[in-house]
């Protein structure tokens, strides 16, 4: 019974997470070409560009969070779709082995992770019967960060710095603007947004997720939608949130919209954002062997061009010789001589701390100390190689806004000076980084394989028994790049670009 299925699913698992496609690596690279080498936008894409080019050759994944697998199957009627989504789980289960996923489904109520990326709803796999003599097979993998910056709307509704939004297709352009702002860099800008007008709140999210199957460069066939994507995508690209939010010229690199039919007491707009690492594919398979017959989305056979030129790989992070050198330990000195806007390379040791941990250390001592310490928001992908050795394949920043009800008190207690993350912290960060005479750095969010080549090595690791992503991992590091976007002086760079861009979202009235 279709001996190459399970293989097939698992080497579109792995292409998928590893090998951006060629529209979205399209859309990129004219994001690159249109920022200044040394500008913060122009800095954080070649660091994107270089990770692209990495993911693929190593075969490693693009981010460390390799997101939610959703996988959309047409098979031909009489197909047992039962047996396939075995297979499936079981792809996914070995693609988790390989080392191309993270294993990130976790328990909802303990917490405790499945390891294997199985568990209730996860994957997720629909099937659809067509009348075609073959199967197809779609995936995307979109991560958390970019996840839960998704939005819904129900319209009539007022919204910031747009007025009220109707049952127009007005009221939709408004809903998906106000999205892109509300999401800033926290989903890894430029990002590209799936939409969906109508349904019910369930079937909104679903359609809107579906149109992220579309190719970034394909053309509405409804005029109507057409038109309301090229009015969005010329808007969103003068909000000047720019990627990863540190002010630039691109903040989206597609709008999608489809529609559902609706009550008539019912009007929403779902809106489901994608970050820049858009890891969608697709295979086309043979009904008799399970065998791939043909990719969708980029040709199987060909190596996807590089993003960047040979001489722009060697000459590595555009550096403009104005970086601040910083080794752990850090003094309150050292901390509070960065301003915002300041590139920092830190060397040294650095812990890895999300989620479990910043509520573990509200109740307990740290197992380190932490003093003068940098303290990353980061849940990597990691290779055992011996007895009490790993080895570090993926580690980008996760989104650190997660954090903000434990940082201030985690910064205080335990003389953190270097908090490093995506996507930028609150007001209560801000005061705590401040009073305690520290700083927030901002890593390129997604550029998992870049920062996974400035770990030297993997020194050790605590609280093990929250998983691999959630564990304390201990890493030694060399000229880790990222930005000061919050200081010790009350500025943040991200309370300014939502400021600035909402002045101009304010110009998008109508
Ligand atoms: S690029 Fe950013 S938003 Fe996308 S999956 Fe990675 S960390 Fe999440």
């Amino acid at each position: 019974m279709l001996p190459h299925f399970l293989e097939s699913i698992v080497q579109l698992i792995t292409r998928t997470s590893t090998d951006l496609p060629p529209d979205v690596r399209k859309a990129m690279g004219l994001a690159l070409h249109a920022e200044e080498p040394a500008t913060r936008a122009g800095q954080a894409l070649t660091i994107i560009a270089q990770n692209i080019d990495q993911a693929a050759s190593c075969e490693g994944p693009i981010c460390q969070d390799t997101g939610m697998p959703t996988f959309e199957v047409k098979v031909p009627v009489g197909a047992d779709q039962i047996w396939m989504k075995e297979r499936m789980r079981e792809a996914v289960a070995e693609a988790t082995r390989r080392g191309k996923l993270r294993p990130n489904s976790v328990d909802s109520i303990t917490g405790e992770n499945s390891g294997d990326n199985l568990g209730p709803g996860t994957p997720i796999v629909h099937f659809e019967q067509w009348k075609k003599d073959e199967i197809e097979v779609k995936l995307i993998l979109k991560g958390g960060g970019c996840e839960n910056t998704n939005a819904q709307y129900a319209l009539p509704a007022d919204l910031d710095h747009l007025g009220r939004a109707d049952r127009t297709l007005d009221g939709v352009r408004k809903c998906i603007l106000h999205a892109v702002w509300k999401a800033q860099g926290k989903g890894c800008a430029p990002g590209a947004v799936g939409v969906c007008i109508g349904g019910d709140r369930t079937s909104g999210y679903l359609h809107a997720k579906e149109q992220l199957f579309r190719t970034l460069d394909d053309s509405n066939p409804d005029a109507r939608l057409a038109a309301v994507e090229d009015a969005v995508m010329d808007a969103a690209n003068q909000l000047t949130v720019g990627p990863m939010g540190f002010g630039g010229k691109t903040s989206l690199i597609g709008c999608k919209i489809g529609a559902l039919n609706r009550l008539p007491a019912s009007f929403f707009v779902s809106i489901a954002y994608d970050c820049w690492a858009f890891r969608r594919l697709g295979v086309t398979l043979d009904a008799s062997s399970g065998a791939i017959a043909s990719w969708l989305y980029r040709d199987g056979e060909t190596a996807s061009a590089p993003m960047l030129t040979p001489e722009q790989v060697a000459a590595g992070f555009p550096r403009t010789g104005r970086e601040v050198r910083l080794r752990a330990p850090i003094t309150d000195e050292q901390v509070r001589a960065l301003k915002v806007g300041d590139v920092v390379l830190v060397s040294g040791r650095m812990f890895t701390g999300r989620d479990a941990v910043h509520a573990h250390l509200m109740k307990h001592d740290p197992p380190v100390d932490l003093r003068g310490g940098v303290l990353y928001h980061c849940g990597p992908v990691v290779a055992k190689t011996g007895e009490g050795n790993w080895r570090v394949t993926a580690a980008g920043p996760t989104t650190s806004i997660r954090e903000e009800p434990y940082q201030a008190d985690i910064l205080k207690r335990y003389g953190v000076r270097v908090v490093i993350g995506k996507g930028g912290m609150g007001a209560k960060t801000l005061a705590g980084l401040k009073e305690s005479g520290a700083v927030y750095l901002n890593a390129v969010g997604g550029a998992a394989q870049f920062y996974a080549r400035c770990i030297d090595r993997v020194a050790g690791v605590s609280l093990m028994e929250f998983g691999t992503p959630e564990a304390m991992w201990h890493l030694d590091v060399t000229d880790f790049p990222a930005i000061v976007t919050m200081d010790a002086h009350g500025n943040s760079l991200h309370r300014d670009i939502e400021q600035a861009s909402g002045a101009v979202l304010a110009e998008q009235r109508g």
